[in-house]
């Protein structure tokens, strides 16, 4: 069995809790702070091991306690981190976020050590033709184009989230073999909406052979080649829908490389995400394998 290789973001998220979102000038006691590991692409590899799949997270954090964390968490989840770089000249990427009592919140970005994420980085990668690699918009550009190129290059199947979508290069969409969007980002892309023939004339236009639209509540949508399949939402009691999107992705990649045909992977994924609504945070609210064949599947 090859491994599931997320390659990119690691953030630690720093959450207030806020009676009201902070104005120009004003300081406002929050009511707690708590903190989390985030960040894209350690999300993903998170949701990939606690399904039992065997996962290797590749990124650079910082030499601080968000570092620390950030790589605890992993290992707790059960992911590979040796290939991490550890910087000692720029702090671990971080999220300040403000949720205030009707659930709205704002989000400050510091990438950080994220940032200093180079192609260079990647020289010493091994990859196999079993190994599926999970890719998104956050880190650098460039490393994102070496990370699919050198995936492609070595036949394993490279599993892209074009998000955020502002992050998004057209040109790896060559390396690319199963594009995941949500359906802003779908019309972002290529504008146009969710429906069987605008999702098959999107494929067909960005030149992936399979594209995969996640529709929150409503499930999903996959045109694989000129075929369209809807998978339904599964209705569950949403507490948090933070971090759904990394969790379908990672699930689908756990669901490939432990043998899983698509369409099954697909569906696990959206049973997996389903379940991450449901608790709140995004890496803690998880489901391990047993979870999801007991309350998802
Ligand atoms: P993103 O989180 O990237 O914006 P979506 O909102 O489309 O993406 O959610 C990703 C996936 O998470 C969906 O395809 C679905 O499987 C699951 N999901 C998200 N919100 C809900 C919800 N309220 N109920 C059930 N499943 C959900």
């Amino acid at each position: 069995m090859g491994s599931v290789v997320a390659i990119g973001s690691a953030n630690v998220d720093v959450i207030f809790r806020v009676s009201h979102l902070v104005a120009a000038g004003e300081t406002l006691h929050a009511r707690d702070v708590s903190e989390a590991a985030g960040g894209k692409s350690a999300n993903q590899a998170a949701a990939e091991a606690r399904l039992g799949a065997p996962a290797r997270f590749v990124g650079c954090v910082g030499d601080d306690d968000h570092g620390r964390l950030a790589l605890r968490a992993l290992g707790d989840a059960g992911v590979d981190t040796a290939g991490v770089r550890i910087r000692t000249d720029a702090p671990t990427g971080s999220a300040f976020i403000c949720v205030d009592d009707a659930s709205e919140n704002t989000i400050v970005l510091s990438t950080g050590a994220n940032d200093l994420f180079s192609p260079d980085d990647l020289d010493d990668l091994v990859l196999s033709p079993t190994d599926v690699v999970t890719l998104c918009c956050e880190p650098p550009a460039a490393l994102v184009a070496e990370a699919a190129r050198r995936a492609h290059d070595a036949s394993a199947t490279v599993i892209m989230n074009a998000s955020p979508v502002a992050g998004f290069d057209p040109q790896t969409l060559q390396w690319t073999d199963i594009l995941v969007v949500n359906a802003a980002e779908l019309a972002a892309l290529v504008g146009g909406g969710t429906a069987d023939d605008e999702v098959r004339a999107a494929r067909s236009r960005l030149g992936v052979s399979t594209l995969v639209v996640t529709l929150g509540a409503a499930g999903a949508v996959i045109a694989r080649t000129d075929v369209i399949t809807r998978i339904p939402g599964h209705r569950v009691e949403a507490v948090d829908t933070t971090g759904c999107g990394d969790a379908f992705l990672g699930a689908l990649a756990a669901g490939l490389v432990t043998g899983h045909a698509f369409e099954d992977a697909a569906r696990r994924a959206n049973a997996a995400a389903a379940l991450a609504a449901t608790a709140p945070g995004a890496q803690p609210s998880y489901p391990t394998a047993p979870q999801l064949e007991r309350d998802a599947m």
